[in-house]
Order: structure tokens, then C-alpha cells, then sequence
């Protein structure tokens, strides 16, 4: 008798994320073709790195289009031109902007529990010091002196703490995301999520490269985003006890906590441009979700004179001026979720 077998198969770790239609896949398909006309600044790796199936692909299209990133840099760094480095020409970092992919962690998840506590309510109030029952005074005659309990104010305080059990239920969402590019550590984007990004198609994920990953498993970050949603719901719970001094016993009924997340590997949309300035190099990032323009400077010392850039290496974020970022969202892909 042949045993039987079970496929046991997970769902999906992202059920409802939606998935790119004809349009996006054209608009992706021609980001890829860009990338592999235009040399790479910073190491990549293939997409396929991630370990399927168990790590899910997503990806935010594109929707700042390379004109507007180089419009958008040029403002950017126009602004800062005093701050930067000598040696660097800002019409040669605007036009070495090709599109990457930044690599990060997209982490969704919601939790919700019952939970109960003992609110304590502290009080205190003065009462007749018991030592000289409120006379502020000891010994009789010659001997008499301020009572050494009191110090001679006849009054003592009595804190008295009365315990209010109180209980509730909480719920708490959250999305956010971990940065997850090898290297440049100062090279940060402050990636926004609004929008959930779309599934990355197979077919993509075996040709696309992004940024090289910090790492393809997402354990740390997951076991650290839900001990974030668990301390976010018992601060939630808390914040309703906040009329009493103190909160003790706090806990959450096992059997009613329902939790719910979901870890992806995030390919989000940039533009990555670089020059060689004297003693390093120079690369400006464009985000191209935002139009928002991050810059990192080798700096050594025959750089600049003065103390201001001495040796470290730093990270100016400027915002794209309302100019700028409205040109830009002028040539924005017309992209449906
Ligand atoms: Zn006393």
C-alpha cells in the first residue's frame, strides 16, 4: 500500500500584493535595458540571489523618469554647491545617473490581543508625625529638640498605592522597511511606503540585478520587526493607563493574541550617479519615488581647507526644490497600482 503523500503548501507571505500589469512590465523592461547600457557605480548582484521560493521579490516601479532625476540633481546639488567638494562637475553627476534597484526589506504585520494590568494610584497625603504626634517636639525641659523623625514640622507624609485592575483589547498595523545594500553605509534613502510595492514577476527575477544585498535571509530582521509590533501594542495599552501613576502586572492573554508578518525582499527605484574627485569618489543617489537626492563625498583633507570635512566621510540630504520636483512629476509614468 502506497503511502500517502501531502503537499503541504504555505500561502503566499503577501496574499494581496498587487501584481505588475502590461504597462509596468514594459516600463520595467525598459529600466533593465538602461542599466545594462550604462556603467555600474556601486557592485551589484543578480536578483536570483534571493533564495526562492521561500523569499518573496517585490519592487516599486520607477516613477521618476531619468530626465527629471538629472533635473532633479541638478537643483538638489546646485543648492549645495558651496558644500561640495572641489573637482566635482555637476553636469557630469547628473548625467551619469543610471536607474538601480536599492535592495531592502519590506516588512508588513499587524498583532492584536487582549491584555489586562493593575493601574496603581498613588496617593499621598500628610498626616500627624506619630513620633511627637504632631507637637514637632521630643524630650521635656532643658532636653527638648526638634523631633528627629519630622524634623520638627510635626507632619509626616503617607503615600498610600491602591491597585485598579483594569483590561482591554489592542490592535496595531505597521509597515516599514530595512535598509539592505552592502557598503555605503552613509548612502541612506528614506524610503516611503504608501504604496505597496508590486510582486516581482519570475521571469524578472531571474534577469534583473539590483545594489548588492547586506543579505539574502531576513531572519534578524523579521524576529526584530515583530518584537516592534508586540512593544508598540503594550505601549498602546498602556497609554490608556495613563491616569495612573504606575502600571503593574502587565500582561497579554495568550490565548488571544493574533499576529500577523510578513517579510519580502524590496527592490526600490533609484538613480545612482558618480565622479571621481581628488583623493575618492563622489555618488549621488535620486530617489525615484520621491525625486529626493542624498549625496556622499569622499572627503580627505586636500579636498577641502578648514576643519569642516576633516577625514569622515558625509551625508547631506537636501529636498529637490518645489520647482524642480513639479517638473518632475510631470514626467512621471502614468502607473496604476
Ligand atoms: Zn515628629
Amino acid at each position: 500500500m502506497q503511502p500517502e503523500e501531502f503537499e503541504f503548501v504555505s500561502p503566499p507571505p503577501f496574499p494581496d500584493a498587487p501584481v505588475p500589469d502590461a504597462a509596468a512590465l514594459n516600463a520595467l523592461q525598459a529600466i533593465e535595458q538602461e542599466m545594462q547600457r550604462s556603467p555600474v557605480r556601486l557592485p551589484e548582484a543578480a536578483v536570483s540571489d534571493f533564495p526562492a521560493p521561500m523569499m518573496t521579490v517585490m519592487y516599486s516601479p520607477h516613477q521618476l523618469a531619468a530626465d527629471a532625476a538629472r533635473n532633479a540633481v541638478a537643483a538638489a546639488l546646485a543648492s549645495q554647491a558651496a558644500a561640495l567638494p572641489r573637482g566635482v562637475k555637476l553636469d557630469q553627476l547628473a548625467s551619469s545617473l543610471r536607474p538601480v534597484f536599492v535592495p531592502r526589506w519590506y516588512l508588513k504585520g499587524e498583532i492584536s490581543a487582549d491584555w489586562m494590568a493593575n493601574g496603581v494610584e498613588v496617593s499621598s497625603r500628610e498626616v500627624a508625625c506619630p513620633e511627637c504626634h504632631g507637637s514637632g517636639k521630643q524630650g521635656m525641659g532643658v532636653n527638648q529638640r526638634d523631633c528627629s523623625s519630622c524634623w520638627g514640622s510635626g507632619k509626616e507624609k503617607q503615600t498610600t498605592r491602591k491597585k485598579h485592575p483594569a483590561s482591554g483589547n489592542g490592535r496595531v498595523a505597521l509597515v516599514e522597511s530595512l535598509a539592505n545594500h552592502e557598503g555605503m553605509a552613509d548612502l541612506q534613502l528614506e524610503a516611503v511606503h504608501d504604496v505597496e510595492p508590486l510582486l516581482l514577476p519570475d521571469e524578472a527575477r531571474m534577469r534583473l540585478r539590483c545594489l548588492r544585498p547586506a543579505s539574502v535571509y531576513s531572519s534578524d530582521a523579521l524576529d526584530a520587526f515583530k518584537n516592534r509590533l508586540a512593544a508598540m501594542l503594550e505601549e498602546q495599552a498602556k497609554g490608556s493607563l495613563n491616569q495612573y501613576g504606575r502600571v503593574d502586572d502587565f500582561l497579554f492573554a495568550p490565548e488571544s493574541v493574533r499576529s500577523h508578518a510578513a517579510v519580502a525582499a524590496w527592490l526600490y527605484p533609484a538613480y545612482l550617479g558618480g565622479c571621481e574627485v581628488p583623493g575618492g569618489q563622489c555618488h549621488v543617489l535620486c530617489d525615484a519615488l520621491t525625486g529626493k537626492v542624498g549625496w556622499t563625498q569622499a572627503a580627505a583633507e586636500d579636498i577641502t581647507t578648514g576643519a569642516a570635512a576633516a577625514g569622515s566621510r558625509h551625508l547631506v540630504t537636501v529636498m529637490a526644490g518645489i520647482a524642480a520636483l513639479a517638473a518632475a512629476f510631470g514626467l512621471w509614468y502614468g502607473l496604476s497600482r
